[in-house]
């Protein structure tokens, strides 16, 4: 795809867009890569009606038939995963080796729900009576789904493929700045024999077409996947059209190292926790929380090795920390740093790049303060960028109130070799994933979501086919001389 041909694909066609310009900006030049027209509202209606229609034909298909055209999907996937890789790069500005995980993930996704579609068995419930209890589970007609610049495909995948195995139509509004991957993925659906409509894409703004599409009483669940405000206006807006939401919000997941752990590893999966994506990931472990007799030497492990992370063009398999997406949240992250110093933090490694081939773009070298406490603002917020902050703790139970401060719970790791003490924190830290003596291990087959402040609802595993499908109770009297409860007999 050549990626300055940006429009909506509904019904299988391409809509070129008539709202206002939107200019995606290049994030390794900072100049202007692509300029299409918003879809606007127009292009959520259309969609709307395609869905209605192109779910129609997705549902007429037997449920095995629905399996095989999505295992074909799968196939697709993996084999156009080069180019899908590179369209990732080039646009999101992600290190291909990087995009190249996420590819192989997506189709990994379709994959595991081809499996699931002929094998969303109902229930026989032994209800008292002498009827026959039938509970079925019933696909929502059309989805919503909302996606975020930061992990275009990947999160693009994440809910199409749970969406299509329960027997949904979709309609996927990517992020503004990066519909590109997006686009090509629904385009490989359909060549995989999806029907046009079963799945569309709107190439619009959040304030329109995406505004549009959230209030709509044709829409049976809105998923989005985003910042907290924008979720909390999303599921209003929904609500307001008597519709439910599952909301993916964003995280500040701490890391938590007790003395007694592999210290080694720890630091170095630290590096990863937050540095991979270049922290634009809604699981960075963005708090590293370490006991503090072991707390100025891990400092200054962390710190040398993210000293030594290859920052750099996203197209180069070297390259470790590729740039922040797009100008405006490149502009909030140096703002951050420069609020950490001021409050007082120890920058101990990072801030702005001094890499004149990188100085045009939209890169900040990987970034530790230590010594961060946790009233300071770079403590609460969800920076979003490469900012690790540091703090000491003296005892598991300071270290699980300071895991559980703030507004968010999406994840957390505890380093530990006690076994015990292992168990104990993965019940004690509130966040919908917990991992030990490891950090960012996910997959399709395991639920994923937030608690709290980071969202609700479950996108992948078995749970997330619940969220796009009903309960039916169907009751058939087998007793033919059975009494009904009320009502007089015919003379
Ligand atoms: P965002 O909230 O700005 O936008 C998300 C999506 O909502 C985009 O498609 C946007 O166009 C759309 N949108 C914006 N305004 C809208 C409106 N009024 N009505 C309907 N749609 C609207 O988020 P972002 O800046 O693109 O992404 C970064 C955020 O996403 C971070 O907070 C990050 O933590 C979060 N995130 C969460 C997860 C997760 O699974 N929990 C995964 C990735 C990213």
């Amino acid at each position: 795809m050549n990626e300055g041909d940006v429009a909506s694909l509904v019904g299988g066609a391409m809509l070129p867009g008539c709202g206002e310009p939107v200019v995606i900006e290049d994030a390794t030049t900072g100049m202007v890569a692509t300029r299409y027209a918003d879809g606007g509202e127009a292009a959520a209606e259309a969609a709307l009606c395609a869905a209605e229609e192109g779910g129609r034909a997705w549902r007429a298909l037997s449920a095995s038939r629905r399996g095989a055209v999505l295992t074909q999907a799968a196939r697709r996937i993996a084999a156009a995963g080069e180019d899908l890789a590179a369209l990732e790069s080039r646009t999101a500005g992600k290190p291909i080796r990087d995009a190249r995980a996420e590819v192989a993930k997506v189709a990994e996704m379709f994959a595991f729900y081809a499996g699931f579609a002929d094998k969303l068995f109902g229930d026989v419930v032994p209800v008292a009576t002498s009827h026959l209890n039938i509970v079925t589970r019933e696909p929502l007609d059309t989805v919503v789904q909302l996606t975020p610049w930061n992990a275009p495909i990947f999160t693009a995948g994440w809910q199409l493929a749970p969406a299509l195995g329960a027997g949904c139509a979709a309609i996927l509004k990517p992020s503004e700045l990066t519909p590109q991957s997006s686009i090509a993925l629904v385009r490989l659906l359909h060549e995989a024999g999806v029907p046009d409509g079963a799945v569309n894409v709107v190439a619009g703004l959040g304030p329109t077409s995406g505004q549009r599409l959230v209030s709509d009483e044709r829409v049976g669940k809105v998923v989005f996947i985003g910042s907290v405000g924008t979720g909390r206006r999303v599921a209003a807006a929904a609500a307001m059209a008597g519709r439910p939401a599952l909301l993916e919000l964003g995280g500040k997941s701490a890391n938590i190292v007790f003395a007694d752990a592999d210290l080694r590893r720890a630091a170095r999966a630290a590096q990863g926790a937050i540095f991979a994506a270049a922290g634009q990931s809604c699981t960075a472990g963005a708090r590293l929380l370490v006991e503090r007799s072991v707390y100025e030497r891990m400092v200054e492990w962390v710190s040398a090795g993210t000293a030594r992370l290859k920052v750099g063009r996203p197209d180069d398999p070297a390259t470790e920390v590729g740039p922040i997406n797009n100008r405006r949240q490149f502009e909030s992250v140096l703002q951050t740093i420069e609020a950490g110093t001021a409050d007082g933090a120890r920058l101990v490694t990072g801030g702005r790049t001094d890499d004149r081939d990188l100085a045009r773009g939209f890169f900040v070298r990987p970034t530790v303060f230590a010594d961060v406490t946790p009233e300071m603002m770079i403590a609460r917020k969800e920076i979003f960028g490469p900012v690790l902050c540091v703090t000491p703790f003296d005892t598991e139970d300071e270290a699980v109130a300071l895991a559980n401060e703030g507004a968010f719970d999406l994840a957390g790791a505890v380093w530990t070799r006690d076994v015990f003490r292992a168990h104990r924190m993965a019940r004690a830290i509130r966040a919908g994933t917990v991992w030990v003596n490891g950090y960012r291990s996910l997959s399709v087959m395991s639920p994923f979501g937030g608690m709290r402040g980071s969202g609700f609802g479950r996108s992948s595993g078995i749970d997330v086919l619940r969220e796009y499908t009903q309960a039916k109770s169907v009751w058939i009297e087998t007793d033919e001389t059975a009494v009904a409860p009320f009502g007089y007999d015919v003379p």
